[in-house]
């Protein structure tokens, strides 16, 4: 969502809960530029789906952890209905003999995005091989997407990731719990002490990010 569509949904939930937006100009603008940050990757129809799910679930005003746990789920359901099945031949411009070529990776990637951020209606497993999909089970459909380490290591050189800040691989988001920036140790709330560990909510964070960024193959 862009920062226009943040507002456009915070007037929205303001209509059915008064108790969501803030009424400070200034706490205001810091609360849309919050949600913006929390929500970037979340699509504006499915933020506007995930309020009302809310609250047709909950008394509780809705925060932006809230949607983008619904996002997280939904995310990570499509890509475990994706077949990961590709076809060259279908996206104009790949050599289907190029397999590490720029065309190829890059409509391959587009692919996996779309899929992640409902673009594309994802190839179920289950329709195309009904035996292999119920022996493996739910979740575990995700494990036939083609990434071999040849691949990885290509994509890798195509698209290398930044340099991350040393620690836990979840330092590479802020945490949406403690609100750690990037690169940054959490920390306790109250006492503001530094965690050994991280918040379970900023490795989700992370992992949605590396899912909906890499499509889920690495
Ligand atoms: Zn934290």
């Amino acid at each position: 969502m862009t920062l226009d569509e943040v507002l456009e949904l915070l007037s929205n939930v303001a209509l059915v809960d008064d108790r969501v937006v803030k009424v400070d100009e200034i706490e205001q603008r810091a609360q849309v530029s919050m949600w913006a940050a929390i929500l970037g990757d979340v699509p504006y129809e499915f933020a506007g789906r995930a309020v009302g799910e809310h609250y047709r679930e909950s008394a509780y005003p809705i925060l932006p952890k809230d949607i983008a746990a619904r996002w997280r789920t939904e995310v990570r359901d499509r890509l475990n209905r994706s077949m990961g099945t590709f076809e060259p031949t279908d996206h104009p411009g790949v050599d289907p003999d190029d397999q590490y070529g720029d065309a190829y990776v890059a409509a391959l990637r587009n692919q996996r995005r779309a899929v992640a951020v409902g673009a594309s209606e994802p190839v179920g497993l289950r329709e195309l091989m009904p035996a292999v999909g119920s022996r493996l089970g739910g979740g575990r459909v995700a494990e036939l997407v083609p990434a071999n380490d040849e691949f990885r290591a290509a994509k890798e050189a195509k698209y290398p990731r930044r340099a991350r800040p040393a620690g836990p691989a979840e330092f590479a988001v802020h945490c949406p719990v403690c609100g750690a920036s990037a690169g940054s140790p959490c920390q306790l709330r109250g006492s503001g002490r530094r965690m050994t560990g991280t918040h379970p909510s900023r490795r989700d964070r992370y992992e949605a990010q590396l899912i909906s960024n890499e499509g889920g193959t690495s």
